[in-house]
């Protein structure tokens, strides 16, 4: 795929550095808010990961039938803006680029196949872990990469379904999700401090969620 410069980057720095331990923190970041930040870099502070590469889909398949998602690169530029210049996360573009529906199992087949030498860790939240099941391939996730799951305030969640492997983090439980951050925009609530301020610009500028879905 062709890379952004910010992603070009983070390969040439990750194909120099060997054996490096990767968070990999995928979503639809529909918007990015202070959750997603404060797992990424909990999670990397707990387990000693060297980075946390935000994973923006370009087709949340299990998702895009529900409601109509904000397009790809609009998706991409929050997160970008989110994440800035903190220590420790990148981007990825990988899904955007390789098209089609954002299969993880196909992320992470990627991966492990350009990056042989490092070791990726699957960051989830405890929602998403109940369904593992009914992803694409399950079986070659559980195979390319350790699995992650941080417990979500607010949400129902609970624990992969039986035979899966996983370490438990606990994380700071922020009561904050993409959806109420979208209502809130549709009902005039403020939401700056619940995403960065590069990312409610972003929404100001494209006019995002003026609409509930
Ligand atoms: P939506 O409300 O639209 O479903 P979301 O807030 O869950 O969106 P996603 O981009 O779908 O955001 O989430 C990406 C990942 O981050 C998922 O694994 C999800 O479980 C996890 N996650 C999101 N918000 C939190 C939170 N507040 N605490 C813990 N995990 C979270």
């Amino acid at each position: 795929w062709a890379p952004c410069p910010k992603v070009r980057r983070m390969l040439t720095s990750v194909s120099n550095g060997p054996g490096r331990e990767i968070g990999v923190f995928g979503g639809t970041f529909d918007p990015p808010h202070v959750g997603h930040l404060a797992i990424a870099l909990d999670v990397r502070h707990v387990l000693g990961l060297d980075e946390v590469w935000f994973v923006v889909a370009g087709d949340p398949w299990q998702k895009s039938g529900e409601r109509s998602i904000t397009p790809a690169s609009i998706r991409l530029a929050m997160v970008e803006a989110a994440v800035g210049e903190v220590d420790g996360l990148q981007v990825s573009t990988l899904e955007i680029d390789r098209g089609g529906p954002s299969y993880t199992a196909d992320t992470l087949t990627g991966l492990a196949a350009a990056y042989a030498a490092d070791t990726f860790h699957l960051i989830i939240g405890s929602d998403a872990a109940v369904g593992l099941d009914t992803w694409h391939r399950p079986d070659v996730v559980a195979e390319l990469a350790k699995l992650v799951v941080v417990d979500r305030g607010g949400r129902e969640g609970g624990r992969p379904p039986e035979g899966w492997s996983y370490e438990l983090v606990d994380v700071p439980a922020l009561e904050v999700s993409s959806s109420d951050l979208r209502r809130r925009v549709a009902d005039g609530a403020p939401i700056r401090g619940l995403v960065s301020a590069g990312v409610a610009d972003v929404i100001d500028a494209h006019d995002l969620y003026r609409e509930s879905s």
